[in-house]
């Protein structure tokens, strides 16, 4: 790949000023995206990859969604954004609390094609809230509290640039139904995607911009849901329900084909278009097993342990939740109501398979709440930590160890890989970061061979898929194992503009049908100003945490 030093010039206007439209369509997966592409479902994507090229593209490591959208905006790795996980724990309480992106500095894509004089269009990308002034528009995406009096648009009034029947789109595009199995949940998506799909044309249509970034997390949201029922392998795939709760999955990635073909309409012929997840979706084993296998292994201790009976009685319980599927889909199909008690319950006895039931003083790791990241629990990081900080590389060596050697009872292996903190983050963040990382194994087979294996859940999995089509854009190109980290430089290379030197993503090479040399910027792309750190308030707090249950995060 060439590369030149240039002075971080504003933009000439030249020929490299085409438009970019990137949209996102959060946990899609080519295991469903192509065999529907395939039965003709999906008439959009199917045009941009065979007029395109497309590739899986890896995620970051855990694939979760505020990491990972928060590198595809920045270019940067966690180490540097320091943004790790949905929550975040304070070393000095234990206490976890959401994290708000102002704990970051990193200047995002919009920040820096504003400054070049380009305009953004910004709408439902995920951990965008609070909205910072930029050249162009921004309705902010998940991790928005839906709190009376918050401004989660920037300008702060966008209705006078819509027409009286867009007005109630100025909402955040989230369910106020519980995710549950049920058709009003569907049906709430449905008329959200609805509205989208109007907004979206209107802006792309109407408003002038250089860069129009939407993000649809219908295909994640349903796939959190309904997944089971698509896995050929899984006792529900046969359930009288599965067959319209696997149309309704699959009928998200139809809704957001069509909204994609309005937006392409809208934005003309002239546009480069780039597709792509976060983070794919697939059968992994259920979340439990990682708190049971842990606690098993001694390396958590959960509150209520230090009594014979009651440790062995949770030890029962967590063996019971993981290998027995009925309970699981029991708790799955209750009412929101009957969930919420059962949850109580669990919480007040201490007997919660979960991060809330773990012994901050005695436990020596500390998971975030899905279990994927995990903190030696050592005094010179928490204060009150029971860990000698000597003892800390042959503790991870252990976990790891007893980790790895898990099978599932058909004997395959059930983490797929785990890594040390210093291995995948490196920048200012890194250190605050986690030391145990598990990547767990994916057990989906599209073609639906294999045994039936009830502990298998949906859950997200590290590849997403990626797909580019437009003016610029090769044919079939074979493109080099994409990243999420590799997103930014590839949009702002796209647009005719420098890649700062501190983004650690690559400019995707052989994308371009007529490669252009990549111009380098000299200017690392940190904000400088002083603004104190931001955090929510006690309402935003509690309305954030409603919206992680909801997507039965905690
Ligand atoms: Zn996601």
């Amino acid at each position: 790949m060439d590369a030149q030093a240039t002075k971080d010039t504003p933009h000439d206007g030249g020929a490299t000023a085409r438009r970019l439209l990137l949209v996102g369509l959060d946990g899609a997966t080519f295991d469903v995206l192509l065999p529907l592409a395939e039965a003709g479902r999906l008439p959009v994507l199917a045009e941009l990859m065979r007029a395109g090229s497309h590739a899986p593209l890896a995620s970051t490591i855990p694939p979760i969604t505020p990491t990972a959208w928060t590198t595809v905006f920045t270019g940067k790795n966690p180490g540097k954004h320091g943004i790790y996980d949905f929550r975040e724990l304070d070393p000095a309480t234990y206490a976890r609390r959401p994290v708000h992106v102002d704990r970051h500095r990193q200047k995002s894509l919009w920040d820096l094609l504003g400054v070049r004089g380009r305009r953004s269009i910004v709408l439902d990308v995920p951990f965008t809230y609070p909205p910072r002034p930029l050249e162009g528009l921004m309705l902010t995406g998940y991790g928005t509290p839906r709190t009376p009096g918050t401004r989660f648009t920037y300008p702060h009034d966008l209705t006078g640039l819509l027409p009286p029947e867009l007005h109630d789109q100025i909402r955040v595009a989230l369910p106020a139904h519980a995710f549950d199995r049920s058709r009003a949940f569907v049906d709430e998506w449905r008329a959200i995607m609805d509205g989208r799909r109007r907004l979206l044309a209107h802006l792309a249509r109407h408003e002038p911009w250089d860069f129009f970034f939407a993000v649809f997390s219908i295909t994640d949201n349903m796939a959190h849901v309904f997944w089971t029922f698509l896995d050929p392998a899984h006792p529900n795939y046969e359930r009288a329900e599965a067959p319209a709760f696997r149309e309704a999955f699959l009928g998200a990635y139809e809704q957001c084909d069509a909204a994609l073909g309005e937006l392409l309409a809208a934005a003309g012929p002239d546009v480069n278009v780039l597709v792509m997840s976060d983070h794919g979706f697939g059968s992994i084993y259920t979340r439990q097993f990682l708190f049971e296998r842990l606690a098993s292994g001694g390396f958590l201790q959960y509150s209520g342990g230090q009594l014979n009976v009651r440790g062995r009685l949770l030890r029962l319980l967590l063996a019971a939740y993981t290998r027995a599927p009925f309970l699981r889909e029991m708790v799955k199909a209750l009412r929101p109501g009957g969930k919420q008690l059962l949850n109580e319950g669990l919480r007040r006895t201490g007997l919660m398979p979960e991060n809330a039931a773990v012994d901050t003083a005695r436990s020596p790791l500390l998971p975030t709440d899905f279990g994927l990241q995990l903190w030696v629990n050592s005094r010179d990081r928490f204060p009150q930590g029971p860990v000698d900080p000597a003892e800390r590389a042959a503790l991870l060596d252990r976990a790891s160890a007893h980790l790895r050697a898990a099978t599932a009872p058909d004997g395959q292996p059930i983490v797929a890989a785990t890594y040390r903190g210093a291995e995948l983050y490196h920048g200012p963040e890194a250190a605050a970061g986690p030391d145990l990382i598990i990547e767990l194994a994916n057990f989906y087979r599209p073609d639906g061979g294999g045994a039936r294996n009830p502990h298998l859940e949906g859950g997200h999995t590290p590849q997403g898929i990626f797909i580019a089509a437009g003016p610029d854009i090769a044919r079939d190109a074979r493109l080099p194992e994409p990243a999420l980290v590799d997103l930014a430089p590839t949009v702002l290379h796209l647009l005719g503009e420098a890649v700062p030197p501190d983004m650690d993503g690559r400019v995707l090479a052989g994308l371009e049908a007529a490669p252009r040399p990549v111009r380098r910027g000299t200017e690392p792309a940190v904000r400088d100003d002083q603004r104190e750190t931001a955090d929510f308030t006690p309402a935003e707090r509690a309305e954030l945490e409603d919206q992680l249950r909801q997507l039965g995060y905690l």
